[in-house]
């Protein structure tokens, strides 16, 4: 009986969405630009610095590539990956929320790989609802394999490999539709200018979390007027992982 009763109770509890973006948002760095720098400047060749400009996904797949032939081990790629810092209190922002009621998913333009080995080393892998970014792997030869998580031509304000919107969006609906889970707020929280996306998707009732002085700060309202389109979400600028999760409890009723 207790069981079930609270059970019940929980289900009444409000539930929170919490949706970050990984790269200078969880960790303070940038995961492909802290590898590709395992190799030496002069070793990357102009055409493949050129790929850059075209599809970040194949620039990382071709940097990936020179990676093995320099015979770099997937072992110091891990370590590489595993020992950027975190952004300071990211961890326990997490972790806090994670215990109050919030589903946390990731949406990033990094890859599974990194991503899987880094929340490994930070024992978070489980507090992840969802991932959404490139799926990668280390193939037999020990070279990282990387594809797009999609290739996508709806969305201009996202790039080809991923709408960070739409992933959001699919998120809601699939629990409403599977487990019949709303949410009372929904906080996104980025740095980038591929995180104004789904924060243009927020209603009123979420929360575009913004790291201040990053890209996703200073241009998401050229942005959104650019493209005829307003910010609905109220915002949260932060600078760490403390005030963030200090600013999203103070929104809240835990
Ligand atoms: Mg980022
Ligand atoms: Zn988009």
């Amino acid at each position: 009986m207790n069981s079930v009763q609270s059970g019940f109770e929980d289900k009444r509890k409000p539930r929170y969405l919490a949706a970050f973006d990984f790269d200078h948002t969880m960790v303070n760095d940038n995961t492909d630009t802290v590898v590709a720098s395992l190799l030496n400047p002069g070793d990357i060749p102009p055409e493949v610095i050129s790929l850059s400009k075209t599809g970040w996904t194949k620039y990382m797949q071709a940097i990936f590539a020179l990676l093995h032939q320099a015979e770099i081990k997937p072992a110091r790629i891990k370590k590489t990956v595993v020992e950027i810092a975190e952004t300071a209190g990211m961890v326990k922002c997490l972790k806090t929320l994670r215990a109050n009621n919030f589903d946390l998913i990731i949406i990033s333009d990094s890859n599974s790989q990194f991503i899987r080995d880094w929340n490994d080393a930070h024992d978070l892998t489980n507090d992840f609802a969802q991932v959404y970014t490139n799926p990668a792997h280390f193939d037999e030869r020990g070279m990282l394999v990387l594809k797009p998580y999609e290739r996508q031509t709806d969305c201009n304000l996202s790039a080809v490999n991923l709408c960070k919107g739409k992933a959001l969006s699919e998120f809601i609906s699939r629990r409403r539709e599977d487990k019949n889970i709303r949410y009372e707020h929904v906080f996104y929280v980025g740095d980038g200018m591929n995180d104004i996306c789904p924060a243009l998707r927020l209603s009123e009732a979420d929360f575009a979390c913004m790291r201040i002085d990053y890209s996703m700060d200073k241009r998401i309202k050229k942005v959104a007027a650019d493209n005829n389109l307003v910010l609905r979400a109220q915002t949260i600028r932060w600078t760490n992982g403390l005030d963030l999760l200090a600013a999203i409890i103070s929104k809240i009723k835990i």
